[in-house]
């Protein structure tokens, strides 16, 4: 990689710096220690503290590699039931200490960086992942109670042997959890119809510093504001997720798959508009741009791809993917006669096209940026979304902005590529890559207007500070711009009735209470 960085950017060579390790660090003392009730559970050793101080932003693994750990909490809790983090919070409360709901610590907006200020006496990680079952299957109804400390691939494990799946795949899928995912509204690998983990959501049960909130399980209810909702992207500022009864699906037995080439990015993105409001509602209907076509190795960046594809657990979806591809000819794309791949239960299928190419990339990606990290880059995703009609013009002046902001710091040789995760039938939610060398000691500054300058655009443009990676304490400043006034107020509002000391993760979605810095 290395080498093809340095060839790919003219640098002479590529620096690569290699991770802390313990004894380098130099933690302040914790400030708070556990009654003995809560001690077995708690630690403040520096692997813990360190290990919780830092999500995964780009900001983050650079201060990590920097050996800059300002703001580790004090103690890191483990509970093991949802008894436990009800003491936890009780003991939060008399301490006076800020409590971090903690998932997988994916995070990549500071959603669970301790740093909350002086307002309070110090900062309590609640790590989950002691909460890890699946507790109840209801078959009947095809719904599970899971709890929220449950990562990805053990929650799949557990529903495995009933030949049952979430198929909530994003991509951090291997490092993140279902409380996680609740909390943050995460996006997951389907195109359309269930975008978004709120789609699987039946209902939800969560502690608050006022006591347990736990939904009614309903299919669908009209009655009122759902409390779902409420929690649903709540960021950890109302209550702690313990568990939640989700919606599953059968294992898919049926698929099939294409991979369109276009010569203009504009028609890829007609084709992509044309599916969205065909009513066929294909499980995969990315379109990569030139650039994320030869980044990913899933083409050779002459063309952009739509990657389209179909699932099914009960019926052949083979005149679903014919008459996708129909729709995407009619739009100038081309697809070769065997470019169409129909898979069964019998019938395996090949892998080695352009999407299995591009799925692999995917899945490795988490670890890439890292090693791009270590390596002097700077590297930034974000991601949005816009109507159809608004779309070429925003794309335009995103691109525009974020080249300009690369220039600015002296990284114009950077690239800029786009993919569109996900299609509605009023429009897309493109993401973007940025990669570009960056200057030795100055990666932060350099980053930061670049990130800076993207999300200006975005909100001018009118699209949306994020679409799944979640608002956090880094975008707050854009979220504060994008939400109505009266809407914060009301947020505001459920935040005094559900955590009235705001002892829940500060600074995240909203003005931190005791007067914290801004991160
Ligand atoms: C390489 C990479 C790829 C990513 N890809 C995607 C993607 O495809 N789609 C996507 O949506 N996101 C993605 N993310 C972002 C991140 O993985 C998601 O936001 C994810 O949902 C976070 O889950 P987590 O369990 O790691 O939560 P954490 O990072 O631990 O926490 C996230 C937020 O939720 C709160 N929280 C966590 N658990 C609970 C709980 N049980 N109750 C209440 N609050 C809680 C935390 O306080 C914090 O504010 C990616 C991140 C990385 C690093």
């Amino acid at each position: 990689m290395a080498a093809t960085l340095a060839s790919r950017f003219g640098l002479a060579g590529v620096e690569i710096t290699e991770p802390p390790t313990l004894d380098e660090l130099d933690l302040p003392s914790p400030r708070l220690a556990p009654p003995d009730s809560l001690a077995p559970i708690c630690s403040s050793s520096p692997f813990d503290r360190a290990g919780h101080a830092y999500g995964k932003s780009f900001r983050d693994v650079v201060r990590g590699l920097e050996r800059r750990f300002d703001h580790p909490p004090d103690v890191v809790a483990f509970p093991h039931d949802e008894g436990e983090v009800v003491a936890l919070l009780d003991w939060c409360a008399d301490a006076g200490a800020a409590a971090i709901p903690y998932g997988g610590g994916s995070s990549v907006v500071g959603g669970v960086e301790p740093e909350v200020g002086d307002g309070y006496a110090g900062t309590v990680t609640i790590d989950l992942a002691g909460l890890d079952g699946v507790l109840e299957i209801d078959r009947t109804s095809r719904a599970a109670r899971i709890q929220a400390g449950i990562y990805g691939p053990a929650l799949e494990e557990q529903l495995r042997p009933q030949g049952l799946t979430l198929r909530h795949f994003p991509q951090s899928f291997e490092f993140s959890t279902l409380g996680g995912w609740i909390a943050t509204r995460s996006g997951g690998h389907f195109a359309t119809l269930y975008t978004h983990v709120d789609d699987f959501v039946e209902s939800i049960r969560a502690v608050t510093p006022r006591g347990v909130l736990e939904s009614r399980r309903l299919p669908g209810s009209g009655a009122g504001p759902s409390p779902d909702r409420l929690l649903m992207g709540s960021e950890g500022i109302l209550g702690i997720i313990t568990e939640a009864w989700m919606r599953l699906q059968d294992r898919p037995v049926f698929r099939a798959s294409a991979v369109a080439r276009f010569a203009s990015f504009d028609d890829g993105v007609e084709a992509a508009r044309a599916l969205s409001q065909s009513g066929l509602y294909p499980s995969n209907c990315r379109l990569l741009d030139a650039a994320e076509a030869l980044t990913s190795g899933a083409g050779d960046g002459t063309s952009h791809l739509l990657l389209i594809a179909f699932e099914s657990a009960d019926h052949p979806v083979d005149p679903w993917i014919h008459r996708a591809v129909e729709a995407a000819r009619d739009h100038g794309g081309a697809i070769d006669e065997d470019g169409v791949r129909i898979r069964s239960r019998d019938n395996a299928g090949a892998s080695g096209d352009a999407a299995s190419t591009w799925r692999s990339a995917f899945i490795r990606a988490p670890y890439t940026r890292d090693a791009l990290v270590a390596m002097g880059m700077i590297t930034e995703t974000f991601e949005t979304s816009i109507t159809w009609d608004r779309f070429a013009d925003f794309h335009e002046g995103v691109t525009a902005a974020v080249r300009s902001a690369l220039d600015g710091v002296g990284a114009g040789s950077g690239w800029v590529a786009c993919r569109v995760t996900h299609v509605y039938r009023d429009g897309p939610a493109p993401y973007y890559t940025v990669i570009a060398p960056g200057r030795k000691g100055a990666q932060l500054e350099q980053w930061e207007a670049v990130k800076i300058a993207a999300a200006d655009a975005i909100l001018r443009l009118g699209g949306t500070i994020t679409h799944h990676h979640a608002v956090g304490r880094d975008h707050r400043r854009w979220y504060e711009q994008q939400r109505p006034p009266l809407f914060a107020d009301a947020l505001a509002a459920a935040k005094g009735a559900l955590d009235p000391d705001g002892l829940l993760n500060p600074g995240v979605l909203l003005e931190p209470p005791r007067g914290a810095s801004p991160t």
